[in-house]
């Protein structure tokens, strides 16, 4: 598979080719978020990084060209003290991840950038960006600041995976082993692990009753309380033709909400801002 690396990229603009960018109405950038991680014995450390600069730069080639819509090099290096156990796991803290978004973050929204999305495919730090967006926003409430999960809330994931599969394949799965079979092959071992929740209760660590590995009551797990191969879910059944399959969903679906967005006046600023003062 080919992408066009070049394309819509915003650093490999000139800056007379940046102002006008960043002066054009609604200006938006895509910033992809991925990890350097263990993904199990046969994918590569880069899995979600790779995800998050694929998955972007597909949408970008089916959006029209002239939506003032780019894309940032993506943060390969994440928050993922879950795999540090793993030979290979490169993570940053918190602290930084946080501080690097505002610092990056506050400089798009003097330039002029009326939007930023953090396009992340890592799951460890979903709740990081969304806490560093909210203050990123409230620091600079002319720029809106999304922060998404490339896995979440797409509908048709469901026709895709075995609901089983949807709730336990956490890492290095079906889902991630069958994508990277589409996106990168060549950098598909031939391993299939099934490990975490599908073993047998015995060899690994439950959460006690009511609580669970992620959803309304997670209990903040490390992958090592749950997996000796990195693995969590079961990738036996991986293949391309389903990793095509979950790429044109992912695709489809943030065409659709990227589509939305660029049509639309969010953020409420200026006018609207000043009006609602006025009534307060
Ligand atoms: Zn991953």
């Amino acid at each position: 598979m080919t992408i066009n690396s070049r394309f819509k990229r915003f650093d490999y603009l000139s800056w007379p080719q940046a102002e006008k960018v960043v002066n054009a109405k609604g200006a938006t950038l895509i910033w992809p978020f991925g990890a350097c991680e263990q993904h199990g014995p046969h994918l590569p450390l880069a899995t979600d990084n790779l995800f998050a600069e694929h998955l972007a730069a597909k949408v970008l080639e089916k959006l029209p060209s002239s939506m003032p819509i780019w894309r940032l090099p993506s943060q390969g290096i994440g928050f993922s003290p879950e795999h540090a156990s793993f030979p290979g796991t490169i993570s940053i803290s918190g602290t930084l991840l946080l501080q690097l978004i505002m610092e990056v973050g506050q400089q798009l929204a003097s330039m002029g950038i009326s939007r930023l999305v953090l396009f992340n495919a890592h799951g460890g730090q979903i709740g990081l960006l969304e806490a560093a967006a909210r203050q990123l926003r409230m620091k600079n409430p002319s720029m809106a600041v999304l922060p998404c999960f490339l896995w979440r809330g797409v509908p048709s994931l469901e026709d895709l995976i075995p609901s089983k599969e949807l709730k336990t394949d956490l890492h290095a799965g079906l889902a991630e082993t069958s994508l990277m079979l589409s996106l990168e092959p060549e950098l598909v071992g031939k391993e299939r692990p099934l490990d975490g929740e599908h073993q047998s209760p015995a060899s690994i660590a439950t959460p006690p009753e009511g609580w669970s590995l992620e959803g309304p009551v997670p209990c903040a797990w490390l992958t090592k309380d749950l997996s000796s191969s990195g693995v969590i879910g079961d990738s036996r059944g991986a293949n391309p033709r389903l990793g095509q399959d979950l790429e044109i969903a992912l695709v489809n679906h943030w065409i659709k909400l990227f589509s939305s967005l660029m049509g639309s006046n969010w953020p409420p600023t200026g006018e609207k801002f000043l009006s609602d003062d006025t009534t307060d």
